[in-house]
């Protein structure tokens, strides 16, 4: 369950240094100027990193629509923003409410779905490479179904349906996955996730020895 407490700050490994992850399909700009770059690390900070067994849990339906939900969704548009991500569960910040935000592209504006369900996949799959803000410096070639269609409320408890195909698709259902406790190492070959796992190790192991 959410709490206000949930929402200070959260010790997490460090892993500011060298390649990032960013949640999503490219890389991040080689080179931030230095505002944007201590934004993102600062958000990243506050994203649960893979250990952290809330990333595990399944999170529960959302009931009120109150103004804790609407600061709620405010403050996870923002951290993504900050992190340079194209989608952000509740789960990744510590929060067992069933809300994802994502805006595949820049031009997009911030969308909030609020106790999303995966109401139609289809059958074409697309692989493409993901990232996750939770798995620092893993990229991973994930399959997933190249259109959906979602339903949800927005904020105010509105329904609301989404079709989406493409980038958009593969986010939302990737969101919905941590809403579950699934990620994209769960997606992946055995081989693939021990590849994965040295990245992460070794990325973490260049950051705290720098
Ligand atoms: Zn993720």
């Amino acid at each position: 369950m959410a709490e206000e407490d949930q929402f200070e700050e959260l010790p997490s490994p460090a892993s500011d240094e060298g390649d990032v992850e960013v949640e999503r399909e490219q890389d991040a700009p080689e080179e931030l100027d230095p505002e944007t770059r201590e934004r993102r690390d600062a958000a990243l900070r506050r994203v649960r990193k893979l250990g952290d067994p809330v990333l595990r849990a399944s999170a529960l339906p959302v009931e009120r629509f109150d103004d804790a939900l609407k600061a709620e969704i405010e403050w996870m548009g923002e951290l993504m923003h900050d992190a340079l991500g194209v989608g952000l569960a509740a789960t990744q910040l510590g929060v067992l409410n069933r809300v994802l935000v994502y805006r595949a592209f820049p031009e997009d504006p911030v969308t909030a779905l609020v106790n999303p369900v995966l109401e139609w996949t289809s059958d074409e799959l697309e692989v493409a490479e993901e990232g996750c803000l939770s798995l620092p410096a893993v990229h991973v070639e994930v399959e997933r179904a190249e259109r959906v269609r979602v339903r949800a409320q927005d904020e105010t408890g509105q329904e609301l349906e989404v079709e989406a195909e493409g980038l958009p698709a593969r986010v939302i259902q990737h969101e919905i996955d941590h809403l579950n406790g699934v990620l994209i190492l769960d997606r992946i070959s055995r081989e693939a996730r021990k590849e994965a796992m040295r990245a992460m190790r070794e990325a973490q192991e260049t950051a705290s020895a720098a």
